[in-house]
């Protein structure tokens, strides 16, 4: 049986990976992306080039590549003010998630996937979710993405498979995945395409990528970076 595949892709490094992931092993896999007031909108514009330029690494890989779907989610930023969308100032609030957090921000992008995955036959979503080295947003929790699988299959009688393949990696091993996948050619392109930054900033250009350094999506990525180079000396 044809087996096809629905990318969660925002064009940051983790699903850039779980991409490449994809591709290696489902025969033909669709990528999804959601506008939804982020202050780093920028992130959208990397999407097409970094999907194009990793459809070209491998002519298997072009072979399985299908359509991309953005949709429009825009009711999140009317749902309450954080600082993923909007310019509030990113701190650890006082629930002991940091104010970047968006409150069932993964459990809407997988709704409308799964949604989407209905009307197209698709049977398996992917997220770049993790709670190894992560910011603890409670939604990108293993138990979390679980209890949504079971949630979706219910309410629409099918038999979804979310796969998380970084749950358990930290970001050194996710680099290590890339390599994996795709060779120095697949990191090197999700190094310098793909989009971490929560403030938007591409214009300052790093070792580990572009991003203002400061921001915890920067920090986890330059740390992650490191420990990379690290493990390869
Ligand atoms: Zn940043």
């Amino acid at each position: 049986m044809s087996e096809h595949a629905l990318v969660l892709f925002s064009g940051g490094q983790d699903s850039a990976t779980c991409l490449a992931w994809a591709l290696d092993r489902f025969d033909l896999v669709e990528t999804i992306g959601f506008a939804y007031g982020q202050r780093h909108a920028v992130e959208l514009d990397c999407r097409l080039p970094l999907r194009d330029k990793i459809s070209a690494l491998k002519p298997a890989w072009r072979a399985r590549f299908g359509a991309d779907h953005m949709l429009d989610l825009a009711v999140v930023p009317e749902l309450g003010q954080t600082a993923l969308t909007s310019d509030a100032e990113i701190i650890m609030g006082a629930d002991n998630l940091p104010t970047t957090f968006v409150p069932g921000r993964n459990l809407l992008f997988f709704t409308a996937a799964a949604a989407l995955a209905y009307r197209r036959n698709i049977r398996h979503l992917v997220g770049g979710m993790c709670e190894t080295d992560y910011s603890g947003y409670p939604d990108c929790r293993d138990d979390t993405i679980k209890a949504l699988q079971v949630a979706l299959n219910l309410g629409m009688d099918r038999r979804y498979v979310i796969h998380t393949p970084l749950m358990w990696l930290d970001k050194a091993q996710t680099w290590d995945l890339s390599a994996e996948l795709g060779g120095d050619d697949l990191v090197e392109l999700i190094r310098t395409d793909s989009h971490s930054c929560y403030l938007g900033v591409r214009e300052q250009m790093h070792a580990w990528g572009a991003g203002c350094g400061s921001c915890p999506a920067c920090q986890l990525r330059l740390q992650g970076w490191a420990r990379f180079q690290q493990s390869r000396k």
